[in-house]
């Protein structure tokens, strides 16, 4: 198949043109349709799948048709390393979309600090966070979720390894309820589907190549 069957919005359509994506991969013409459609969704991919444009595709496009303007999808990846990646992907396609994602993630220096809590105040529709760092300006009133309509995590399984479950709990206390919630993570051991009960709606489409 090719990207033009998803009737991507123009603008977004125009990006994966410049960008040379021609064809979604297995993972992309699984879960963009179910995403499109507004399901929760687990899907299990790995690092070089297109796993990131999987879930950045069908939120930009919704966030296209919705005209923006406000804090719309949460992105939490375990690593700053991740979350620049992601904010880079999305980035990429946001300029033609019109539309701003910013990272925000700890360590680094009091400049990086004062940059992010800078680029919040004056808002994006995406935010890509680390989950550590976010609390810090939640905590803090620096950042505002109530209007977010798109919650993804991305590399779940490495989250809890790396004992973010407690955090990512804390997170969601200040999500709507009312939303749309897409993991992805690499391996699906027990103690995802346990967690993903938590986070994501009663019937959640399940996706795994
Ligand atoms: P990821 O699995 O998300 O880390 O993506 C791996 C790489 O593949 C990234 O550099 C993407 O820009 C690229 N990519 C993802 N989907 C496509 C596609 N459908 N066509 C061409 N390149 C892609």
């Amino acid at each position: 198949m090719n990207f033009s069957e998803f009737n991507f919005e123009s603008s977004l359509q125009e990006g994966l043109d410049a960008m040379g994506f021609e064809k979604p991969t297995p993972v992309q013409e699984q879960a963009i349709p179910v995403i499109l459609e507004g399901k929760d969704i687990i899907a299990c991919a790995q690092t070089g799948t297109g796993k990131t444009a999987a879930f950045i595709l069908p939120v930009l496009n919704k966030i296209a048709q919705s005209g923006g303007g406000k804090l719309d999808t949460l992105v939490l990846a375990p690593t700053r390393e991740l979350a620049i990646q992601i904010d880079q992907q999305i980035q990429g396609f946001a300029y033609f979309v019109g539309i701003s994602s910013i990272p925000i993630y700890g360590g680094g220096d009091g400049v990086i600090w004062e940059q992010q809590k800078r680029a919040l105040e004056q808002g994006a529709e995406i935010v890509v966070a680390t989950p550590g760092r976010l609390i810090a300006l939640l905590a803090g009133g620096k950042i505002k979720l109530d209007t977010l309509k798109h919650l993804i995590l991305d590399e779940a399984d490495r989250m809890l390894d790396m004992g973010f479950s407690d955090d990512l709990l804390t997170i969601v206390n200040y999500l709507p309820k009312d939303r749309q919630t897409i993991l992805f993570s690499a391996t699906m051991p027990p103690k995802i589907r346990t967690f993903s009960k938590k986070l994501l709606n009663n019937n959640p489409e399940e996706i795994s190549l």
